[in-house]
């Protein structure tokens, strides 16, 4: 399980499968793919196959140092890799460990930062506190710090010119780390470059910049991190021989890779260096060239999701010789003065692609000089990061599921499974554990806060902790509903509780209890979405008082994958309420999915495929056509009463559902049907299989026939 390679020891592959993958990344073909993201999301502890399998393998006192040291290292080593800030992150996780799986030439680049995103403390008085995340990647399994091939000793470092705040020349230096994606046999790997710029060496502008995930300070800063990522690339691959020709771009962050690409083609096609004598033809021509080797996705409609620069700001760090190809590509309609990052990446791509059917609708109307070329390949989640362990184990020993860790289009071939009484009484059994985990967590997770108060400032963030004589424990038995992902005022958090009299008297009027528990953080300079946070935690007493204790709104501070992967499997119904059409894709409703828990959501992003006319959940709220539908996120424009009022006339129906026993069989029936409808369509093997279209990859036969089955679980663009 241990493999050397020129830049270092890795662990959990032998040395054949090293090989093997890392010649596939330097073949002279350049038969492979770079995935570019910001943010990578992909947590040890909620899915890490070496630690599964060294956990069936015999204790360390057996093994030789170096497997020792491994052993401790992957079993009782930090589990957390902060760099992530929510969906995207995670999307990229969850795609490279399918492209592992499925045995795809990829390796991804992203940059680690040593502060991470954030840690958030939430108060009852203040609202969300953020800290730096203290953490350390010497001692995380799974990542490795790489070396330059002749001297083990001495890290491998690239070097780029670089400018700093007095807009003067200046190097950035990186170091280089590698995460390894490992498949879940065990027999693949799909590396990850973690560029490290927050050197001691550098200037302080970039350090600041390198430390933090989307540091908000300046736009200055922001310019900077984005720019890091993007002319890191290739001398990063350079630098450990990887020869790939064709580039995923996740999200616009790393477009300054267009940039770089362009110009080197332009020198080839000048044959001297001083690209800025170039005319307007042979950079457009140059960059046709370069289009042909990207592909690009597009995440958000939502404006402050598109990076924009003013033209001033950028000059100042950025190479002079590259200002015209900004100034021809990255054009920005609405301000003659501003780069448009989203705009160049739109413009420079053989192939863009929204992340549902319905964000493709909205992104054609939002860019309509490049809808002819935007088409959807709707995200998916890794089926076998977010099914629960619980769950997995009914699967396992389910004989008509055979094969679903490697195919999770079985799902789709076992009907008969809805009315087979065993399963459901197992299933059943299953999803019950999973509830009594997380209600169990949340009831000590309640204690220790009250407890807190003698040792921190911190006031509980639950006005249950405040609560004695048993009343501040929530009750697995009582209908639970999930509701956790980034604070941002479009996804409105709160719309439920916006007439919190109506709510309660639903719940007093037939004496139903209800636990809704709430978990997630705003970005630290989103001061709109801090104050929702703020909002929520301010109705908990009401809420509790005029349901006469029947309705338990809870708060789970620090929300990561860890937490996600208990709430979306433990819940009776997971929650979404976003404004239609601001939520592109959405992912966590479909984690539950994948645990057969059903969604009540907005008919937005995923759900509008995922809905299956109520088979599968329940929807509510204004559905509207999306071209005339607003994409602003004030307060005016986001239908809180509305779509509030249409929760309470949808609430009672499931309620009744989920409490009258004559009813029994609408939650299992749902929860069945979208282990079947949709688990094959909403997993990111899938998902792989129609982005591989979209690359051009050459595989080998059996490879391609796999990834053909994948591809017809579902078509997203139609
Ligand atoms: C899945 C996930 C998200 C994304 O949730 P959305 O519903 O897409 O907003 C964010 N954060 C974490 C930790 C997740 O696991």
């Amino acid at each position: 399980m241990i493999a050397a390679g020129k830049f270092g020891t890795f662990f959990g592959i032998n040395q054949q499968t090293f090989d093997r993958v890392w010649s596939q990344l330097t073949d002279p073909s350049g038969n492979s793919l770079v995935y570019i993201s910001m943010e990578i999301g992909a947590d040890p502890d909620v899915f890490n196959p070496v630690r599964d399998r060294l956990l069936l393998t015999p204790g360390p006192e057996v093994l030789d140092s170096q497997w020792a040291a491994f052993y401790e290292k992957f079993v009782r080593g930090p589990q957390k890799i902060p760099t992530y800030s929510g969906g995207l992150g995670v999307l990229a996780g969850d795609t490279l460990k399918s492209y592992a799986d499925c045995h795809l030439p990829v390796v991804a680049i992203s940059l680690l930062y040593r502060r991470g995103y954030f840690s958030q403390y939430v108060d009852s008085q203040i609202g969300q506190i953020s800290q730096h995340v203290l953490w350390q990647p010497e001692a995380t399994p799974c990542l490795y710090q790489l070396h330059e091939p002749e001297a083990p000793e001495k890290p491998l470092e690239i070097k780029i010119p670089f400018f700093n705040e007095y807009n003067q020349q200046t190097v950035a230096i990186a170091q280089v780390w590698m995460k390894m994606e490992i498949s879940s046999d065990l027999d693949f790997f799909v590396p990850e470059i973690l560029l490290d710029f927050a050197r001691p060496e550098s200037p302080s502008l970039i350090r600041n910049a390198a430390s933090q995930l989307y540091n908000a300070e300046s736009s200055m800063i922001k310019a900077i991190q984005r720019r890091m990522l993007g002319t890191g690339i290739l001398p990063a691959l350079r630098a450990l021989g990887i020869t790939s020709r064709t580039f995923h771009l996740n999200e616009q962050h790393g477009i300054v890779l267009a940039m770089q690409l362009i110009a080197e083609e332009l020198t080839a096609m000048l044959q001297h260096p001083h690209i800025e004598l170039a005319r307007d033809e042979q950079i457009f021509k140059a960059a046709e060239a370069v289009s042909q080797r990207l592909v690009y996705t597009i995440h958000t409609p939502v404006k402050a999701g598109h990076d924009r620069f003013n033209k001033s700001l950028y000059a100042g760090i950025n190479e002079k010789s590259c200002q015209r190809i900004l100034d021809l590509l990255a054009h920005d309609d609405e301000n003659p003065h501003a780069y448009n990052f989203t705009h160049m990446a739109m413009h420079v791509n053989r192939s863009a692609n929204s992340v549902s059917r319905l964000h493709r609708d909205v992104t054609r109307r939002q860019f309509p000089r490049f809808a002819s070329k935007i088409s959807a390949i709707t995200n998916g989640v890794h089926h076998l990061t977010w099914i629960s362990s619980q769950r997995a184990r009914v699967f396992d020993s389910t004989p008509q599921l055979s094969g679903w860790r490697h195919d999770p289009g079985v799902f789709g071939q076992a009907g008969e499974l809805i009315g087979d009484d065993p399963f459901r009484e197992r299933l059943r059994s299953a999803w019950e554990q999973d509830t009594q985990q997380l209600i169990s967590y949340v009831n000590t997770m309640l204690i220790e806060h009250r407890n807190q108060m003698s040792t921190t400032w911190i006031d509980p963030p639950n006005y249950l902790s405040t609560l004695g004589d048993g009343k501040d424990r929530l009750d697995p038995r009582s209908f639970t509903v999930g509701f956790a992902r980034r604070f941002s005022t479009y996804k409105r958090a709160d719309l439920i509780f916006h007439d919190v009299d109506q709510l309660c008297e639903i719940c007093v009027i037939n004496n139903w209890p209800i636990n809704f528990l709430y978990s997630g953080k705003a970005h630290p300079a989103d001061e709109p979405g801090k104050t929702v946070i703020k909002h929520l935690l301010d109705r908990q007493e009401e809420l509790y008082r005029k349901s006469e204790g029947l309705v338990k709104l809870v708060f789970i501070p620090n929300y990561d994958m860890k937490i996600a992967k208990m709430l979306v499997a433990g819940v009776h119904c997971w929650l979404n309420s976003p404004k239609r059409p601001l939520e592109a894709s959405g992912t966590s409703g479909m984690k539950a999915a994948m645990n057969g828990v059903p969604n009540i959501s907005i008919m937005d992003g995923w759900w509008v495929e995922g809905y299956h006319d109520g088979a599968t959940g329940w929807k509510f709220g204004h559905e509207g056509a999306v071209d005339s539908a607003s994409l602003s996120e004030s307060r005016e424009e986001l239908l809180y009463f509305e779509d509030s009022s249409s929760f309470y006339e949808l609430l009672p129906l499931i309620l009744d559902a989920f409490y009258d026993k004559t009813n029994s069989r609408i939650f299992l029936d749902k929860g069945i049907n979208n282990l079947l409808l949709n688990i094959p369509i909403f997993n990111t093997h899938r998902m792989a299989a129609e982005y591989l279209q979209r690359y051009g990859l050459v595989l080998p036969a059996a490879r391609t026939r796999e990834m053909e089955r994948f591809a017809q679980l579902y078509c997203s663009d139609i």
